[in-house]
């Protein structure tokens, strides 16, 4: 029997995928130490569960919702918890959204081409070329090749894709914006939703990014009309603590 270390499980939320009821799990685990992590509490530490527990938790909700989004930590640190998860979900009639950070391209791809995962949320910190700015953000080195690689792997496999920013001031803002969207755009993923994601300062470890180095939510459409312009993508949203999430540009 599969043992998942579990981060949490918040049983209903229509929030983490759009048009959707879904209950999210949290996996604990990630190759990642994002300066501005609101999750850090879930990087390290165990607490193992058996799926047969997981599936009770999922079983109480099925009337109520449509789909299990996995979120960490990053998810795909756990590929058989994944699975075993997916395989549960599935038997239930539920759907499956992944958020994650593309760290594992190999392992997403398999995952794809079994079926086992009807959503993809990717989250794209920073131009994918820039590697200095991913290591800065992400403390780890090579990162931003492998996200390019799950792009492509999520793009060939025609899997449902949200590519999703969290911006900060004089860390990720407007220019870095701008070039994240030509990205999408030159890796064929225009008419996937992008989401400019306001980045929140209080959940963050050791103050490491502070109250004024979160953008409005008036700014943020200001970072949406600059992606909007500036590559040929289909949908880019905005999501605020003020006002949710928000369509701010779609081309019909
Ligand atoms: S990838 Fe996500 S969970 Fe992992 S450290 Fe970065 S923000 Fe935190």
């Amino acid at each position: 029997m599969v043992k998942i270390n579990l981060g949490g499980i918040v049983p209903f939320s229509t929030i983490d995928w759009r048009g959707k009821a879904a209950m999210v799990i949290f996996l604990r685990g990630c190759p990642l130490r994002c300066m501005y992590c609101q999750n850090y509490n879930l990087l390290e530490g165990t607490h193992y569960v058996e799926m047969e527990e997981l599936e009770e938790e999922i079983l109480k909700n099925e009337d109520f919702i449509d789909a299990v989004v996995l979120s960490g930590g990053e998810p795909f640190m756990q590929p058989h918890a994944l699975e075993a998860i997916s395989h549960c979900a599935k038997k239930h009639s539920l759907f499956v959204a992944v958020q994650t950070n593309g760290f594992y391209p190999a392992i997403i791809k398999s995952m794809l081409k079994r079926k086992l995962i009807d959503k993809i949320l990717l989250d794209i910190k920073a131009p994918l070329l820039d590697e200095r700015l991913y290591e800065n953000l992400t403390t780890v080195a090579g990162v931003a090749g492998g996200v390019k690689n799950t792009l492509d792997v999520c793009i060939h496999a025609s899997i449902d894709l949200e590519l999703v920013t969290t911006v900060f001031k004089n860390l990720v803002g407007s220019e870095e914006v701008k070039r994240i969207a030509k990205d999408i755009e030159e890796a064929g993923a225009a008419g996937c939703p992008y989401v400019i994601q306001q980045g929140r300062a209080e959940h963050v470890l050791d103050k490491a990014i502070k109250e004024d180095d979160m953008f409005s939510h008036e700014e943020l459409k200001e970072l949406a009309a600059g992606a909007y312009h500036a590559a040929d993508l289909k949908e880019v949203r905005i999501r605020t603590r003020e006002g949710g999430e928000e369509v701010i540009y779609r081309r019909s």
